[in-house]
């Protein structure tokens, strides 16, 4: 498996790859890899030749009082598990090889983005897209591979890539899970016990959500009043929770189309999102 630090290098080998006629898969993470992301790489395994992972903790789509120092990163044991996998090169650049000095040309979508972590995390989604149009760009995929578990992001990126004509497939896959629920996250590693015993409510709050729609209710106040009030049960803080249309994002007080929840709560000083279609 190779390691690449710099863009030039990936670019070149990518397009060895591609001029062999191989289908090449991109995988993008911020590290500290888990069962979430392991399943995104098998997707990609699957559907192309050659992945490539890449591990990158960005620096733009965190806010000024957000966790970036303490983002966890373990880059020997994250390469391990991609060399163990099959994975075909890493591209870990640097901070400095992604974003120069006087680095001043930003990707923002303008409609997707607005509402959920686009209001709770301004200019979030602004480095989210920035950061994928580069990786785009250094990597070449034929096929990128996102998670659920971010469905704005996986949102923001479909509409990036039909807006700006990326000639790239997109992959969403399914949220993966702790057994008890919780959705597998780099940031559950800052949950104490008692936090993380916690934590699950997020879980029973949209398990809750989903039975109750499908006996019948379909008003969103209803509904969302139920995941607030599990999750104010469990000392959580909630940022949001909020049934939009699956497709534009549009608030909805019925749920008279196809719909997602999503939830944004703190357990202590960690914020953890969520979510499941409707039906
Ligand atoms: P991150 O490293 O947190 O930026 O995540 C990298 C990719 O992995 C994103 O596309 C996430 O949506 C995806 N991902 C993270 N956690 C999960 C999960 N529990 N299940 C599925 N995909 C996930």
């Amino acid at each position: 498996m190779k390691i690449i630090n710099k863009i030039r290098e990936m670019q070149q080998l990518s397009r060895q790859w591609r001029g062999n006629d191989r289908r090449i898969g991109l995988v993008p993470t911020m590290g500290a890899l888990h069962e979430g992301h392991f399943s995104l790489i098998r997707k990609s395994l699957e559907k192309t030749d050659i992945t490539i992972v890449s591990i990158f903790v960005n620096p733009t789509q965190f806010g000024e009082n957000e966790d970036f120092n303490q983002y966890p990163r373990d880059f020997s044991r994250d390469r391990n598990s991609c060399a163990e996998m099959g994975v075909a090169a890493v591209f870990h650049p640097p901070n400095q090889e992604m974003y120069g000095p006087d680095f001043s040309t930003w990707i923002t979508e303008e409609k997707l983005s607005r509402p959920w972590c686009g209001s709770a995390r301004p200019g979030h989604f602004r480095g989210v897209a920035t950061i994928v149009g580069k990786l785009f760009n250094a990597t070449l995929p034929d096929l990128a591979v996102f998670g659920q578990k971010d469905a704005q992001q996986a949102l923001v990126i479909k509409r990036l890539v039909r807006d700006l004509n990326f000639p790239i497939e997109i992959s969403i896959a399914p949220i993966i899970r702790e057994e008890d629920g919780l959705a597998k996250s780099s940031r559950n590693n800052y949950l104490n016990e008692d936090e993380r015993a916690r934590a699950v409510a997020i879980y029973r709050g949209l398990t809750m959500i989903r039975q109750l729609y499908e006996a019948g209710e379909k008003n969103t106040q209803i509904l969302t009043d139920k995941v607030k009030r599990e999750i104010a049960a469990a000392e959580g803080s909630l940022e949001y929770a909020e049934i939009r249309d699956q497709r534009t994002l549009e608030l909805l007080t019925q749920i008279d189309r196809p719909a997602i929840l999503a939830v944004a709560a703190y357990f202590g000083s960690t914020r953890l999102i969520d979510n499941c279609f409707l039906p």
